[in-house]
């Protein structure tokens, strides 16, 4: 039985290093029927949030990425959390990992370490300078008693520190193969501050293991910390604490941004509340970075999560570093909006249309003739927030005039086109004011001055809608309406 995590930090906004990761557990689990754990990591009072927290599972929710087991049930039915291996935030797990970090120094797989901040300084610093590696030195390894006894009773602080084994550590990266760290290169570390906090190099293995987690996916920044944990592992199964299995592991690619270099949780760009807002879908968001070190086949970008459930293979990861292309992102997004059902479409627009700080009064929204140019908005976005520029013309009691447009648009002459425009649309009505018959009025005075279609056009366009791009144009005079699309030429003319 796969299990699988996802187990962010709850520090700040989430961002979409973070979502990488969280699909490709979740895309694993489902393919192999397997189970997604939710686990919070919040033992960082400092820096942890009660907001974050609440972001993390908000942003979960909207992604459409469920889990089986978590603090909270995805479909938020019941209140409190879901699954046998609970608590899932580690902030209520903290008697636990005293316990394990308790019988690991009982075992002599940890020792109490009493090198202050300065000692390790000097030492790693001479290290470096004789060409030595430079982690920890494991002077306190093996302290006689007496020492340890002498140090206690100076009310010396002391952390603990996971004793490494002596030999290389090997295992196979789902991702990258066989990789193998040398003991000199992975040396003793601190699992529980001198305060009492027990560390994410211990809570993270101690909760993989307690949870029976069988696969690790996540990024490569994470890579050098895997040697580490694994021989935690073992150390755990001697004890007896968790089910004995060392999880497979597999580490993510890189993911860069602007520059080439790596997309940090700081970036503009890595914030999902920004792809939220612009009105990214989360299929098409999700299908994006499904793309960061995995393919569904040569030459096909475009893809439903199911197809991609269907596809996951960790084999096929890349581990070569991914490159983050918002203008890739916003084509597939843009893909994935036309080939919409026409009716979640509209739904899909709801929160834009119906947004208090749109342009437009709120009364002022009528639902019909949206719905009537939503098809032709629905070709042409590539983020649903561009709804609201398409669609204002419909909505407002004048088109938002922008000068720059208006000015270009009204080139010498302009003004007597627009007038011979007026008097031919002036004389359709009823029936006749549909799209065709426009098109045909307007043809035919921009014929009498000489000008082509394109031409006539546009300050007809910048004068109903107040731009110069923007849904077809005979359409929007259409669903307009005969009055409107007068008074506003009217109004251009004035
Ligand atoms: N809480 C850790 C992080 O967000 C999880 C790392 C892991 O997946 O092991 O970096």
């Amino acid at each position: 039985n796969v299990r699988v995590r996802f187990c962010p930090s709850p520090t700040g906004n989430p961002h979409v290093g973070l979502v990488r990761t969280a699909l490709f557990n979740w895309a694993f689990a489902r393919h192999h029927g397997g189970t997604l754990v939710f686990r919070i990591e919040d033992t960082d009072a400092a820096r942890d949030s009660e907001e974050s927290y609440e972001q993390l599972l908000d942003a979960m929710r909207w992604l459409g990425l469920d889990w089986d087991e978590g603090p909270a049930a995805f479909d938020g039915a019941s209140g409190g959390e879901v699954g046998p291996h609970g608590p899932y935030r580690q902030s209520q797990r903290m008697d636990l990992y005293r316990d394990v970090a308790g019988k690991l120094l009982d075992a002599g797989h940890a020792y109490r370490c009493y090198c202050t901040a300065e000692e390790l300084e000097t030492r790693r610093e001479l290290a470096r300078a004789e060409g030595r590696p430079s982690g920890y030195d494991g002077l306190c390894r093996d302290l006689p008693a007496e020492q340890v006894a002498q140090y206690e009773e100076a009310g010396r602080a002391s952390i603990v520190r996971f004793r490494m084994p002596d030999t290389p550590i090997t295992f196979t990266d789902l991702v990258r193969g066989e990789l193998t760290f040398q003991p000199e290169n992975v040396t003793d570390y601190g699992i529980v501050r001198a305060n009492g906090a027990p560390l994410y190099t211990l809570v993270n293995p101690v909760d993989d293991a307690l949870m029976e987690i069988t696969h690790v996916l996540r990024g490569e920044d994470l890579l050098s910390s895997t040697p580490r944990q694994i021989a935690l592992y073992r150390a755990l199964a001697e004890i007896g604490v968790g089910g004995g299995t060392v999880p497979a592991f597999g580490h993510l690619p890189y993911v860069m941004g602007e520059g080439n270099k790596k997309l940090s949780k700081r970036d503009p760009q890595s914030s999902l509340n920004l792809y939220r807002e612009r009105g990214f879908l989360p299929a098409g968001l999700l299908n994006y970075l499904s793309l960061l070190g995995w393919s569904i086949a040569e030459d096909r970008d475009v893809f439903t999560l199911e197809e991609m459930v269907a596809a996951f293979d960790v084999a096929d990861v890349n581990a070569n570093p991914a490159r983050f292309d918002l203008k890739k992102c916003e084509a597939i997004n843009a893909t994935h909006i036309r080939e919409m059902p026409a009716a979640d479409f509209t739904a899909a627009c709801a929160p834009w249309l119906r947004d208090p700080f749109a342009p437009w009064k709120p009364e002022a929204f009528d639902q019909e003739a949206f719905d009537a140019l939503a098809p032709l908005a629905q070709t042409r976005l590539t983020v649903l927030s561009e709804i609201t520029q398409n669609v204002d013309f419909l909505f407002l009691e004048e088109p938002v005039r922008d000068e720059k447009s208006w000015q270009k648009a009204m080139k010498p002459g302009a003004a007597d086109v627009l007038r011979s425009i007026h008097s031919r649309l002036a004389e359709l009505d009823g029936p006749s004011w549909a799209a065709d018959p426009l098109k045909e009025a307007v043809l035919a005075a921009g014929e009498a001055h000489g000008l082509k279609l394109g031409k006539a056009q546009a300050p007809l366009r910048v004068a109903v809608t107040g731009r110069t791009v923007g849904l077809p144009l005979f359409e929007s005079l259409e669903v307009l309406g005969r009055e409107r699309t007068l008074a506003r030429v009217d109004a251009a003319l004035a």
